[in-house]
């Protein structure tokens, strides 16, 4: 099987690591000379590595969302909005030559709120540019990745301050 091919990764759970793992890729890929897009979905906040990254050439890093939905999960039309834009700025990146990575954080949420069917998101990956990386962060799985993808990790939740209430900490959390 030829390695020089981009793989597909997820990075899913209920456990905490998986924007933080993405963004420990982003930072050795670009160290190695790669170009990354980070694209997070469905958020609107001043996350630290928003601030961090930008002092990285080689990342760059865009947010779609309202900012609203991950806390209510409700989502407006705004987030589908938003979303839509994401998403064709991620298909420009999977077909065009400008990135070696892509990551596309907390995206699974648009297969569990229905924005996305598997189908126009299978026709897009596989005709990419083969170079292309892709990491796809989320806290849902869905069974179609469990074939297509080349690695997945599953972060377990044992534990989290979330438990007993304790709100996402500035610099720990966001
Ligand atoms: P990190 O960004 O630290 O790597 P993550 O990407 O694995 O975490 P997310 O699922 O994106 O985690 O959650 C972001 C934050 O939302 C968590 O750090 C936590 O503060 C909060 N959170 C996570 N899970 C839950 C939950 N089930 N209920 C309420 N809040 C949660
Ligand atoms: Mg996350």
């Amino acid at each position: 099987m030829s390695t020089n091919r981009g793989f597909i990764q997820v990075y899913y759970g209920d456990g905490k690591g998986k924007t933080t793992a993405a963004i420990g890729s982003a930072v050795r890929a670009v160290g190695q000379g790669l170009k990354v897009l980070f694209l997070q979905f469905f958020k609107k906040n001043v996350t630290g590595e928003l601030i961090s990254l930008q002092y990285l050439p080689g990342i760059t890093l865009y947010q779609f969302g309202s900012g609203k939905f991950i806390l209510n999960k409700q989502w407006q039309e705004e987030d589908c909005q938003e979303f839509m834009m994401g998403w064709e700025m991620a298909k420009r990146a999977l077909h065009g030559e400008d990135y070696d990575l892509l990551i596309m954080d907390e995206f699974l949420y648009a297969f569990s709120y229905q924005m996305l069917r598997w189908d126009d998101f299978f026709k897009e990956l596989s005709t990419r540019n083969p170079k292309v990386e892709v990491i796809i962060t989320g806290r849902k799985i869905i069974p179609q990745f469990i074939d297509y993808a080349d690695l997945i990790t599953n972060m377990t939740l044992i534990k989290h301050p979330y438990q007993q209430g304790i709100p996402a900490r500035k610099g720990i959390e966001y």
